[in-house]
């Protein structure tokens, strides 16, 4: 739960404006301002730039209106949390709340009016993550990272990817982590950010794929056959000599190429496409199989993926997630399995985590799924021993289909508002 101490109410109504001073002064909120346009407000918000901890404002107002106050929020650098009010359709509001994500405000929530006390509390009463305050990371250190890069500080991990049906444990993405003597355990979030800014994007590369490609021979050894994704950025993936030293290596190690995945995201087709056609073909005639991850997020069209021999279509995690809940993700979910079906794709969603959305996830004919639901990415070994003591499938979580069913249908409509971020 929230605590605020002081805050901005920004509607034309007066009604909503009364409405929520006296919600917020039942939790006990100190300093409550109002303002029934954008100028004012922003005044208000200048001179109380450092007390106030939150802006609720509405979005169709006289004068300035709340897309433009968002922007002046920006300007003035607000720093306290903000939540969308508005009566706005539901489209109106997700791009409002991603404008003011976008332009670095910490987006507490979104609501569609009606206000109630139910919807206001499921925003203040409820203990969610703000925004990031975008944008501040810690960047390592180029001769850290070389240092990580070149002395096996680099681990990959392993998450598991099971079919839907047989619940079978098919296969395992892998995931760069680092370990460093100062720096300690190291995730993607902070090494793939640091190697493009310096340069070492191709060397963490190399390293991965070599370590990756020796532990799917130790596995093969000892009899487990999965098939292992790699990740592979848009830069790498305009290295045309990629599908030559990818062969070569599994070759070397008498691997078949149609056990290891190469996953490239949207964002690699939207520069030197003829580039990454031509990789991306000799991939599959080399016999890899290729994937398009997080779909959903970027921008291609039929075109682009007709023109690319794929195999498999990962749905982003955001649309997993919200699919249950949200008309334009369940939309977007229904998109994917026709685009998958037309093409001939295998269909993987990521991000699974509880049952009410594997069985959303199963419904729409989804054949492959990955999530914290049955298994983090893990070190090798912990993937191993996981793995063997599952002998090779996740248990049957359908514990009770009808009930659960049953769940799931009161779940979808009691939850289609207010829209969250
Ligand atoms: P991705 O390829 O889409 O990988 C899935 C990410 O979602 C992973 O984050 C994974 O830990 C996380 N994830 C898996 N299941 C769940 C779940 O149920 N809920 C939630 N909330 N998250 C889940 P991670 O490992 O931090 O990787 C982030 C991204 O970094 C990856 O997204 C991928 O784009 C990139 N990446 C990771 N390893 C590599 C690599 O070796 N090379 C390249 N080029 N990119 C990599
Ligand atoms: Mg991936
Ligand atoms: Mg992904």
């Amino acid at each position: 739960m929230a605590t605020y101490r002081s805050i901005l109410i920004v509607d034309d109504d007066p009604i909503v404006r009364s409405l929520l001073r006296s919600y917020f002064a039942s939790l006990f909120v100190k300093n409550i301002y109002d303002a029934a346009d954008g100028s004012v407000a922003a005044e208000i918000v200048r001179d109380h730039l450092d007390a106030l901890d939150l802006v609720i404002t509405d979005l169709n107002m006289p004068g300035i209106d709340g897309v433009q106050f968002l922007r002046n929020l920006h300007d003035i650098g607000f720093r306290g949390d903000l939540v969308i009010a508005s009566g706005e359709s539901e489209a109106i509001l997700k791009t409002a709340g991603s404008l003011a994500a976008g332009r670095d405000l910490q987006v507490r929530g979104c609501i569609s009016k009606p206000l109630t006390k139910n919807n206001l509390d499921e925003i203040f009463l409820t203990d969610r993550p703000t925004a990031a305050p975008a944008r501040i990371r810690q960047t390592i250190d180029a001769v850290v990272l070389a240092g990580i890069i070149n002395e096996a500080g680099i681990v990959p991990y392993f998450q598991p990817k099971v079919d839907v049906r047989t619940r079978k444990i098919v296969g395992a993405e892998a995931l760069v982590r680092g370990e460093d003597k100062s720096l300690g355990h190291l995730g993607a979030h902070q090494l793939i950010p640091a190697a493009r800014e310096h340069g070492l994007m191709r060397d963490l590369t190399n390293v991965m794929i070599t370590k990756v490609l020796k532990q799917q021979r130790a596995w093969n050894d000892r009899g487990i056959e999965l098939n292992l994704a790699l990740n592979i950025d848009p830069a790498q993936l305009r290295e045309m000599d990629l599908p030559d030293r990818l062969a070569d290596f599994a070759q070397d190690l008498a691997l078949k190429p149609q056990s290891i995945t190469v996953e490239v995201t949207e964002e690699s087709f939207h520069s030197n496409f003829l580039d990454v056609m031509d990789v991306v073909a000799r991939l599959r005639m080399k016999g890899f199989c290729t994937s398009c991850d997080d779909f959903g997020t970027g921008t291609s069209n039929m075109d682009t993926l007709e023109s690319l021999p794929l195999t498999e279509l990962k749905i982003d995690q955001s649309f997993v997630s919200k699919g249950l809940t949200h008309t334009f993700a369940d939309a977007a979910v229904h998109a994917a399995v026709r685009l998958a079906k037309a093409l001939d794709l295998q269909l993987v969603a990521e991000g699974v985590e509880t049952t009410d959305e594997l069985d959303y996830i199963a419904e729409q004919g989804v054949d492959i799924v990955q999530g914290f639901l049955f298994g983090p990415p893990m070190a090798a070994y912990e993937f191993e021993s996981w793995y063997l003591s599952n002998h090779g499938y996740v248990p049957d979580l359908s514990i009770d289909t009808e009930e659960r069913a049953a769940h799931r249908r009161q779940h979808f409509k009691q939850k289609r508002q207010p829209v969250n971020y």
